[in-house]
């Protein structure tokens, strides 16, 4: 081949990664047409394999990666020399039937540009129609019953494609060739209600569930105050902040400050909530909040509303013009309840929170709620994994068996490992409610099953009572018990690739420690599958346990009682019954955490911020909010080697107001766990550091953190793929429990 004249090369490309279901045949098919290339295109169990000939055979490898598809996510293109074999045809062959062992489901996409185009075109044939998809979007996993990705294994199956749309689905050189999801008004599903009634509904104030993708909503016009408070009356969510349904950027910005970053994340694929900085006093949507979670249109149903309100506009102009139109879209459960995917568990759950159901004909196989992410520290980090994320996996620094972990209590998600990829579930909620048990026991089983995969270890968390443990301690495999906060930095390192020995912040609500100990702020040293604590935050009583986590004022009670202030309980909390008995049961000692989420609640008590907590974190998102509007003032820090006693602090908090004490409560605790974690980085030798634990969805807080420790010669890693809270704890014990030799922590 050296003597000029080489033939044609015919070259043999394998593909792995997101790459099937997601439009890349018709991509390889156009492409080789276009470079006059001979060959053929198949999905098989491992990805994609082509076979391209022709001398323009280099370039096509080249274009194949620069020009795929939206959702396609190629992780290895490897190239082999083979026999030329002459003919002029590129045929797209039947897939392999072995195509579901390594083959994925790609996740749920938000509708693309050119569907949106044809939705508001009136010469299209799905002019206006609510289903319309192709190659680069619409459900994906939601709808999938098994492997292989089929249309026959989808909820799609229901709805055999007529003349128009079988034409399309079967031509390479269409947009929707092969896309499962495709149909037309003639043989789709329908609404059973037009975007024109649901609209007048909505601003009537009427309180409405629609079913969507990957569940139902519950939407109301964000604009109308006593709709929201009708909302949040019926649905029993105390303060807990709505997400709002926007039409596009210009729109999102008439509520938030978007940054570039956040507007890239708006449009992703996934449509996920992205929480943004309000312009203003966000009232009864988000009480005593300084952020907003906004959502873009995910559906072509999302656009028709808004097109619908602002009075059915012709031409693409007001597409990108800011509209008045905004709708609280928040998922539809009651809370601790699973989501509602059908319309019978719509009527029975959520007859009394809505004034009427909008349902449609297409199953909803798998229930996934709305993603959630918000910039920290520069990246993108998921709160909550969801629709358009699963099942899309997280890569680990290396193979593992596979293995299953079972997460925690709290915002249960289970993880399956297959080699290096690690599939986290989706977000299925509190393992309280015999629905929501139910769904977990469905997740795993599905996840399993999807996976093709046959776990030969188990995961879980340390704690003995947890309904997750006990799944984990009946499913008959070889059994890991990982402790919370180890699983925590587990998670970080994993998806950060970290394996060598590397320090942890662990800033969370409540886990199991070593010991039995309520543990929440804890300093790690973490080598290789073994945690130990170094030190962290002093333990403060916790009186009352559960109680004081959700009654803010009894944490305050205890730091005042840890500085020797006791006295001061029953008058400063005189609205509070049992203040005066709390203080004698201190006295007599009461048990203790070192959760950092408890000193959040014990500054808020303090501060007059919040009494009693309606949701989980409401007294850190609302000291959260006060916190830029305050001026820290500097004291100093009860440092004793690695331990930071939080109570001094604290108590100096009970005379400062509201906002400077909410600022000072952020940059001491950030510089007190700072001084720890160096000094330990410095006398272990180490110069990584996860910081990981539910309290890390404060950005305030993750921010002066990280930019301590970085200040101070440290690498500080930061969940990106994986919730910081306990959503991301099954991937930590999966990692712990799979990924080394030494399992002797445990
Ligand atoms: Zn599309
Ligand atoms: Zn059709
Ligand atoms: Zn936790």
């Amino acid at each position: 081949m050296a003597d000029g004249f080489s033939p044609p090369a015919r070259l043999g490309v394998r593909v792995r990664g997101v790459v099937q279901g997601v439009g890349f045949r018709p991509h390889v098919h156009r492409l080789a047409k276009a470079l006059n290339l001979s060959g053929l295109v198949r999905n098989d169990g491992e990805g994609v394999w082509i076979e391209v000939e022709g001398p323009q055979a280099k370039a096509f490898v080249t274009r194949l990666q620069a020009e795929a598809p939206p959702l396609a996510r190629i992780e290895s293109v490897v190239v082999e020399l083979l026999q030329a074999e002459g003919g002029a045809a590129f045929t797209i062959e039947a897939s392999a039937k072995n195509a579901s062992t390594a083959a994925r489901i790609p996740a749920d996409a938000g509708i693309c540009a050119a569907c949106v185009d044809e939705l508001f075109d009136p010469a299209n044939r799905r002019y206006l129609y609510p289903f319309i998809a192709c190659c680069d979007c619409g459900p994906r996993f939601t709808m999938t019953r098994a492997l292989p990705y089929d249309r026959p294994q989808t909820s799609m199956a229901d709805f055999p494609l007529c003349e128009a749309c079988e034409v399309e689905y079967t031509s390479p050189a269409s947009r929707r060739f092969h896309a499962e999801p495709t149909c037309c008004a003639a043989c789709g599903p329908r609404y059973d209600a037009s975007p024109t009634a649901i609209v007048q509904r909505l601003a009537a104030g009427d309180v409405l569930a629609v079913k969507g993708v990957g569940g139902f909503h519950i939407m109301a016009d964000a604009r109308n105050a006593s709709a929201i408070a009708k909302l949040r009356a019926k649905k029993e969510r105390g303060g807990k902040p709505f997400a709002v349904l926007v039409a596009n950027l210009a729109s999102a910005r008439q509520w938030a400050e978007i940054s570039e970053e956040e507007a890239t994340l708006l449009q992703s694929p996934a449509r996920p909530i992205v929480l943004c900085k309000a312009r203003g006093d966000l009232g009864a949507i988000a009480p005593g909040l300084d952020t907003i979670g906004l959502m873009l249109p995910a559906t072509p149903l999302h656009w028709l509303l808004f097109h619908e309100a602002a009075g059915r506009p012709t031409g693409a102009a007001w597409r990108d013009e800011a509209q008045t139109a905004a709708f609280i879209c928040t998922s539809a459960n009651r809370g601790g309840e699973p989501l509602v995917i059908d319309a019978d568990a719509a009527q029975a759950r959520l007859g009394e929170v809505v004034d009427s159901i909008v349902d449609h004909d297409r199953g909803i196989v798998v229930r996934v709620d709305d993603p959630v992410l918000r910039m920290i520290a520069g990246a993108p980090v998921v709160l909550r994994r969801g629709r358009g994320q699963t099942p899309d996996p997280i890569r680990l620094p290396r193979e593992i068996p596979p293995t299953i972990a079972f997460g925690g209590h709290l915002k249960a998600a289970v993880c399956v490992t297959r080699g290096s990829e690690a599939f986290l579930a989706q977000h299925v909620g509190d393992l309280d409610d015999p629905d929501t048990i139910q769904f977990y026991r469905e997740t795993i089983a599905r996840l399993t099953s999807l996976l093709n995969v046959k776990p030969v270890q188990a995961a879980c968390d340390l704690h003995p009572d947890f309904i997750s443990t006990r799944f984990a301690e009946e499913c008959g495999l070889p059994l890991t018990r990982v402790q919370h906060h180890g699983a925590h930095a587990g998670a970080c390192a994993a998806e950060n690739g970290l394996t060598a020995d590397y320090l942890a912040l662990a800033l969370d609500g409540y886990g199991y420690g070593d010991g039995g100990e309520a543990w929440g702020g804890e300093l790690l040293l973490m080598r290789g599958a073994r945690s130990e604590r170094l030190g962290g935050l002093k333990p403060l009583p916790l009186p009352g346990g559960d109680r004081a986590a959700r009654e803010p004022w009894r944490m305050a009670a205890a730091a005042l009682h840890a500085v020797g202030r006791g006295a001061e309980i029953g008058r400063r909390f005189a609205n509070q019954a049992q203040a005066p008995a709390l203080a004698a049961l201190m006295a007599r000692g009461a048990p203790t955490t070192s959760s950092c989420g408890r000193v959040f609640d014990a500054a808020a008590g303090l501060l007059g911020v919040c009494d009693l907590q309606t949701y989980e974190a409401e007294a850190a998102m609302r000291l959260e909010a006060i916190a830029a509007r305050g001026r820290a003032f500097t004291q100093a820090l009860a440092l004793d080697g690695l331990e930071f006693d939080p109570a001094p602090l604290l108590a100096q908090l009970a005379d400062a107001s509201p906002e400077d004490g909410a600022a000072t409560l952020h940059a001491s605790l950030a510089r007190g766990l700072a001084v720890i974690a160096l000094r330990a980085a410095e006398s272990h030798g180490l110069r990584d550091i996860v910081l990981t634990g539910g309290c890390l969805a404060n950005r305030l807080l993750a921010e002066h953190l990280g930019a301590a420790l970085q200040a101070g010669g440290i690498r500080a890693h930061f969940h990106k793929q994986s919730p910081p809270g306990d959503g991301g704890l099954a991937l930590g014990q999966a990692w712990l429990a799979g990924g080394w030799e030494d399992q002797s922590c445990v």
